[in-house]
């Protein structure tokens, strides 16, 4: 059953969807980059599977999720849908690597070599190669998953040693701040510590950007976006 709020938000989703494309492609033509080369991954966190299926039906085909009970019940749910891709974007503990790794063909936050080893260990069981992206805290924030910066490079390297990972780029959480544009200086700091362990060859994507600061991202180069109240709105309380 969904409650009538429920239905009301649901009627939005495809219309938030087009104003969001709208405002990435207008956000990579000012930067000078083709609009085509961000990927908007839409965040269900909290939502529905309905609001997954409007959206896809709205030519959607990437999601995100943070939980992995939460994503693997959606993905059973939904697995009638064609090319959807799942991407696992929350902090991630030890023993979701495996339900996880069924489901996911991305995983966003790495941040520690034991993750890695066990993440590798359940996507070899699985006979698969799951890409991954080495999450950083530029922030500094207690809070915040992630390694720190100077991390990067050892965790990369533990990463590329496992045969079944293979790291295409670096994510970031950046600060919220009432300004958007004053985090620009966090997401200039991820596209170098990039630039640093490999550059565009070897680490291609640079997820970063959310509702509140995607714009500033594209401007700073992030070539995915994870976006999720401002397609599918507001979360209730608890979900972060
Ligand atoms: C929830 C979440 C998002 C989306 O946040 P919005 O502000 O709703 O766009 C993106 N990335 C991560 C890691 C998240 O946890």
């Amino acid at each position: 059953m969904i409650s009538v709020d429920g239905a009301n938000e649901l009627v939005g989703i495809a219309t938030r969807l087009d104003e969001v494309r709208r405002r990435i492609a207008e956000a990579a033509r000012q930067a000078g980059r083709a609009p085509g080369s961000v990927k908007l991954i839409a965040v269900s966190k909290g939502k529905p599977a309905e609001a997954i299926r409007i959206a896809h039906g709205a030519g959607q085909l990437d999601f995100g999720e943070n939980y992995a009970q939460e994503l693997s019940d959606k993905a059973q749910a939904l697995g009638d849908l064609p090319r959807i891709v799942w991407h696992a974007i929350g902090r991630l503990q030890r023993n979701k690597a495996k339900v996880v790794t069924q489901v996911a063909e991305v995983v966003h936050a790495l941040d520690r070599a034991e993750l890695a080893v066990e993440l590798d260990r359940r996507a070899a069981s699985l006979g698969r190669v799951l890409r991954v992206l080495v999450e950083v805290n530029v922030g500094g924030e207690a809070a915040k998953g992630g390694c720190t910066p100077a991390e990067v490079g050892r965790l990369l390297d533990a990463t590329r040693a496992c045969a079944n990972l293979r790291p295409i780029g670096l994510m970031t959480i950046a600060p919220y701040l009432d300004d958007p544009g004053a985090v620009r200086p966090y997401f200039a700091a991820l596209r170098a510590l990039r630039d640093e362990h490999g550059g565009e060859v070897e680490l291609p994507e640079l997820s970063m950007g959310m509702s509140h600061d995607f714009e500033v991202a594209i401007a700073e180069g992030a070539t995915w976006v994870r976006v999720g109240t401002a397609i599918f709105g507001s979360r209730a309380q608890g979900v972060q």
